[in-house]
């Protein structure tokens, strides 16, 4: 263990529920004995400070409790300039530039940020690169965020076993497969590195519960991780508090469809829908350029955009039944995608067999579904090709083997 001081809180008393002031680094708090480490990072949205203030109460909740503590719990702000003005970002999503090539280049000194946001992922990369060098993990890093329209609490996951399994012991609704969708968003680029990693959306920004729900979550993904023991830190009313809230709704959600905004095109969702809404067959849910979009199937509808700043108009989603997340499991541990690549149209990308190069008319005739099934990712390649990435590759499984939630 590095020498280091057990508590480092930064922000003082009096500016606690303000944003007006932030720092990179919120607290950090290491615990008397070994154990994970929990990173959440708030306001990586500069208009969703509800994630800053929760974790501003969770320092006074557990810094008296270190000497029961196993492991350490880290909390670190996302977009500082953007949360003093209160826009999602000043010039570019700080939530959508998180590439491997960027993150290398950040590391090797190379990249010159050319404007704000940029800088502000620098200095975020570097403080979380300072608990990944100083603590032993397993490492646990929780995103905290709201949404534009009105919501119940859910969780947005990569789709890998482990991510999976961890996610399932929350009473929410877990949405899979944001990856596919999303360009560079920082929990799929933690997801590469095999960290259990994902995001808890806690209601809509100016929801005067989203703040508690953020608390109520953050205390329970302490219990869960192994952090505190129930006898000291109880967590059952937060469990509760987040299951009446997500009104009982605890499926596996999956993404199959994402209306994408161009670059200068005047988007206007429909009025009045809310997250996780049902939709029907030819039900008008936004305009563009004036022009009615309709749902082309029954689905639900998901992060409807009611705010000017975001490329992602919304999205659909559908259920996942029970039998072919148990199915996609046993694929998956019996590396059942072995077989893909006897497909014609199908090859590995490279030798460590982590992607597959697929052939779009092959990625039609066998629906993604069954990549999906087997672990796999697309995303567009070139005009022929997508690059399927192997979701379950990277996953650290062997460092989270002692967690709770493994046995
Ligand atoms: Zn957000």
């Amino acid at each position: 263990m590095m020498c280091k001081p057990l508590i480092e809180m930064v922000i003082e008393d009096s500016l606690v529920e303000s944003t007006t002031d932030h720092q990179r680094k919120l607290f950090s708090v290491h615990g008397d004995h070994d154990g994970p480490s929990i990173i959440f990072i708030a306001g990586l949205h500069g208009n969703e400070p509800s994630g800053v203030h929760a974790m501003q109460h969770l320092f006074r909740a557990i810094e008296p409790l270190r000497s029961s503590m196993k492991g350490s719990v880290h909390g670190l702000t996302g977009n500082i300039g953007a949360l003093r003005s209160s826009d999602r970002y000043l010039d570019t999503d700080l939530n959508r530039i998180w590439s491997v090539e960027r993150v290398e280049e950040i590391r090797q000194g190379k990249f010159v940020p050319q404007v704000r946001d940029e800088s502000e992922q620098v200095e975020l990369l570097q403080a979380i690169d300072e608990i990944l060098t100083a603590d032993t993990g397993p490492f646990y890093f929780m995103d905290l965020h709201t949404t534009s329209s009105a919501t119940i609490p859910f969780v947005v996951v990569n789709d890998s076993l482990l991510n999976r399994r961890f996610t399932r012991q929350y009473p929410l609704p877990i949405i899979l497969g944001i990856e596919e969708y999303l360009d560079g968003p920082l929990l799929s680029y933690i997801n590469e590195l095999g960290y259990v990693a994902f995001g808890f959306e806690a209601g809509q920004h100016d929801d005067p519960d989203a703040t508690a729900r953020h608390l109520a979550f953050a205390r329970l993904s302490l219990h869960l991780c192994g952090v505190l023991d129930e006898e000291v830190f109880p967590v059952i009313e937060d469990a509760q508090f987040l299951e009446d809230a997500s009104n009982g709704v605890a499926n596996f959600f999956e993404i199959f469809y994402r209306y994408r905004i161009s670059e200068g095109e005047h988007f206007e969702m429909y009025p009045g829908y809310v997250n996780f809404q049902r939709i029907s067959l030819g039900q008008q849910l936004a305009t563009s350029e004036g022009k009615p979009i309709y749902a082309d199937r029954n689905a639900r509808v998901f992060m409807p955009l009611y705010q000017s700043q975001g490329s992602e108009g919304f999205f659909a989603i559908r259920s996942i039944p029970s039998i072919f997340l148990k199915l996609s499991a046993l694929l998956r541990n019996s590396n059942a995608d072995r077989l893909l690549t006897w497909l014609p149209g199908v090859h590995w990308a490279s030798a460590s067999r982590e992607a597959l190069i697929v052939d779009r008319k092959v990625a039609r005739f066998f629906a993604k579904q069954v990549f999906h099934l087997l672990g796999y990712r697309s995303r567009r390649r070139d005009r022929d090709h997508y690059i399927m990435k192997n979701r379950e590759a990277a996953s650290r499984d062997e460092a989270y083997a002692d967690a709770p939630w493994m046995r």
